[in-house]
């Protein structure tokens, strides 16, 4: 199991979990870290420890050197532990990494969170392009909607080696949410949100760097400077290009707070005070129907429209005033804002983990009988 970033890290926990149940499968845990610096607050949410730490990251390198250098990294790993399955998650380099790793030496690739498409290769930039490679890569693809099978039909992919699991994002959350919140590093933040609208901003993607990141935090400064009744809390991504931006714009703005990034369970209780979140994140689109908090997504199209069909969100990102529009839109139209809380989670539910799981056992069992068989 290879993982590397803060949502790999967060999806991939649950599904160990559930795999410690399969007596006969053994698993190895990999991190690449390649968010060195977001990821020790993640580790716990594995109950297993780390197997191979690596280290990745080094400053300023080229998207190829850290894919070149990733798989160099994993490769004598694979050839250490040679597993009968790599599972990576997403569209991460790390995971583009893994599967290229696993392909390479001839080991079957399975891929969770399978068939999302913007159908836009600079939209996002890398990730689309990483995870239609790592389509025609793997040998289990966990889809997690019906939508996502479609599209990995019609991309040519075999319907038999496709599974629809749901996104194991929901069983962590569901997890997490189980755990009393014994940590008070935001009490300070909710006694100053007392009595207003909280909005909670997280942004953070490559493609929107420059022009468009400025201004959406201007507009969002703008709003909660005309509105009296609101406040907003942006837990600052730490990457030197948002956090320079962040802090330049929104810094000391009243009714605005800056905070360092969350560990998963602090940010659900921040989410569950939301008004309203903003955000461009991938994970936070698939987590917000769980939460029945209405989500404005920062970029210009989607590869999970299932939450802006289910109702829980809207694109924010598709024409330059469209977000200042519908921040308007949200305080004038309250009732979207209530709308969404009895929502399902089109992304899957809490047995989304334990759905890949049985796939995995059942690939590797169906291997063990396909060698017998050889014999
Ligand atoms: N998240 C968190 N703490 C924070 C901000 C986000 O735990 O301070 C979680 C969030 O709930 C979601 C995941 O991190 O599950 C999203 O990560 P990110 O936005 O970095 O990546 P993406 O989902 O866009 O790939």
């Amino acid at each position: 199991m290879i993982a590397g970033t803060r949502p790999e890290l967060i999806k991939v926990a649950p599904v160990v979990r559930q795999l410690a149940r399969y007596e006969e499968i053994r698993v190895s845990i990999v991190s690449t870290a390649q968010q060195a610096d977001l990821l020790p607050a993640f580790l716990d949410l594995l109950d297993s420890e780390v197997d191979y730490r690596l280290s990745v990251m080094s400053a300023g390198q080229s998207l190829n050197a850290l894919l070149s250098g990733t798989i160099a990294a994993l490769d004598p790993v694979i050839a250490e532990v040679l597993p009968d399955l790599i599972v990576v998650q997403g569209d991460t380099t790390t995971a583009l990494a893994g599967a290229l790793a696993a392909r390479m030496r001839g080991i079957p690739l399975a891929h969770i969170e399978a068939g999302l498409r913007t159908g836009d290769t600079e939209n996002p930039f890398p990730e689309e392009t990483n995870r239609r490679l790592i389509s025609h890569m793997a040998s289990l693809h966990c889809a997690p909607t019906r939508r996502n099978r479609a599209e990995l039909v019609r991309e040519g992919i075999a319907p038999q080696d496709i599974v629809v699991t749901g996104n194991p994002v929901v069983s962590s959350l569901q997890n997490a949410m189980r755990i009393p919140h014994v940590s008070g590093s935001l009490d300070g933040v909710f006694g100053q949100l007392r009595g207003l609208k909280p909005i909670i901003l997280t942004t953070h993607r490559r493609e929107s760097f420059g022009v468009t990141l400025d201004r959406n935090l201007r507009t969002l400064r703008a709003f909660v400077a005309k509105h009296p009744d609101t406040a907003l809390v942006v837990p600052v991504h730490p990457n030197p290009a948002v956090k320079e931006t962040v802090e330049r714009i929104l810094s000391d703005t009243e009714r605005v707070t800056l905070i360092e990034p969350l560990d998963y369970a602090s940010f659900l209780q921040l989410i569950q005070q939301a008004w309203l979140i903003v955000s461009d994140s991938g994970g936070i689109q698939e987590e917000v129907a769980s939460l029945g908090k209405p989500l404005l997504v920062l970029r210009s199209v989607t590869e999970r429209p299932e939450a802006i069909d289910a109702g829980v969100a809207r694109l924010a990102g598709e024409w330059p005033g469209q977000l200042e529009a519908l921040l308007d839109d949200c305080e004038e139209l309250n009732n979207w804002i209530a709308s969404v809380k009895p929502i399902p989670n089109p992304f899957g539910d809490e047995r989304s983990a334990s759905r890949i799981a049985q796939a995995f056992a059942d690939f590797l069992l169906g291997q063990v009988e396909s060698g017998r068989a050889a014999l």
